[in-house]
Order: structure tokens, then sequence, then C-alpha cells
């Protein structure tokens, strides 16, 4: 694949601007799409100084919103970095795509808001048999996960508090 190929399916995927896509893989009900950092250096998460001292790299999937009603998964190649700061405790640290994907999480943020939507419009049960007709996979508690770290969020600061007038007797 070319590069401006590349660069048009990084744009068709609508992915960050940092990341390329360097191939795809695909199947009848299914897209591999394979992707990375294009930037040179990453920050490390303790002491936020840049580094471009590679260290290693391992592929990592996560799943990615569908397709043309295919499922998407994505395969990026992630780097480990050496951090160069002598009073930082993390000697190596790994590169954070945090437009992309949350540290850990197994699905795209864009995916996890899909999902998200579902749940609360479908009350979750109904969005389990819905999500593999739309190229999607998600049991009932994974919609229940999903719904559940939205309800944690913390609430905004009240601006105006309203109390009904009610009471058991009017006097
Ligand atoms: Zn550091």
């Amino acid at each position: 694949m070319g590069s401006v190929d590349t660069e048009l399916l990084s744009s068709l995927f609508l992915l960050p601007d940092t990341i390329a896509i360097e191939a795809v893989y695909p199947t009848t009900a299914h897209l591999t799409v394979q992707a990375a950092c294009i930037l040179k250096s990453a920050a490390c998460p303790l002491c936020q100084h840049f580094s471009e001292r590679i260290h290693g790299s391992y592929e990592r999937a996560v799943a990615d919103v569908p397709c043309g009603g295919r499922r998407v998964t994505l395969t990026l190649m992630v780097r480990k970095f050496v951090c160069g700061t002598q009073e930082c405790p993390r000697k190596i640290f790994t590169e954070r795509l945090p437009a992309l994907v949350q540290s850990y999480a197994r699905m795209t943020n864009r995916l996890n808001e899909v999902l998200q939507t579902l749940g609360f419009a479908t009350c979750g049960e109904l969005g389990e048999r819905l999500v593999p007709k739309l190229g999607m996979c998600a049991s009932g508690p994974t919609f229940l996960r999903r719904m559940r770290a939205v309800s944690v969020l913390p609430p905004e600061s009240v601006h105006i508090l309203g109390i009904d007038d009610w009471a058991w007797k009017k006097v």
C-alpha cells in the first residue's frame, strides 16, 4: 500500500492526526486495521519529559466502530520509551493515545461512546440483541459497565437548587 493510500484510509477512518494506518486486512465480516502513532517522541506520564529513546514495542488490539457493517479491530503498534530524567522513578513508559483509546481499554473511545448511547437508548437488553446487526459486539454486562461508567462521573456544580412546595398537612 502506498503512502497516498494510507493517508486516504486514515482520513476515511477518522483517526486522530497522530495515528497512521499501515495496512488493512478485510474479510467479509471483519476489518483488521493496522495502525501506529507517527510522533517521534512521547511524554513520560510521571515527569512529563519527552523521550525519543525507544525501548521496544508490542501490538495492542482494540475494537473500533464498525465500517460498512463490518466489525473493526485496530491493531496498534504501541512503543515503550526510556525516560531520560535521572530523578524519575519511571525508567520505561508506554506511549499513551488518549485521543483514540484509554490505557488498558479494550475498545476505542468512540466505540465506548456508541455503546453508552445505545445502552441508554435501549436500556441495555435490547442493545445486546441490536449490536451484532450493526457490526459490533457487546454483551449485556458490557452495556451495564459502559452505562455505569457514565453514571459515576462527578456532577457539575449546582447553581440553583429548587425545593418543591409540598407538605403532609397544609397549615
Ligand atoms: Zn519520567
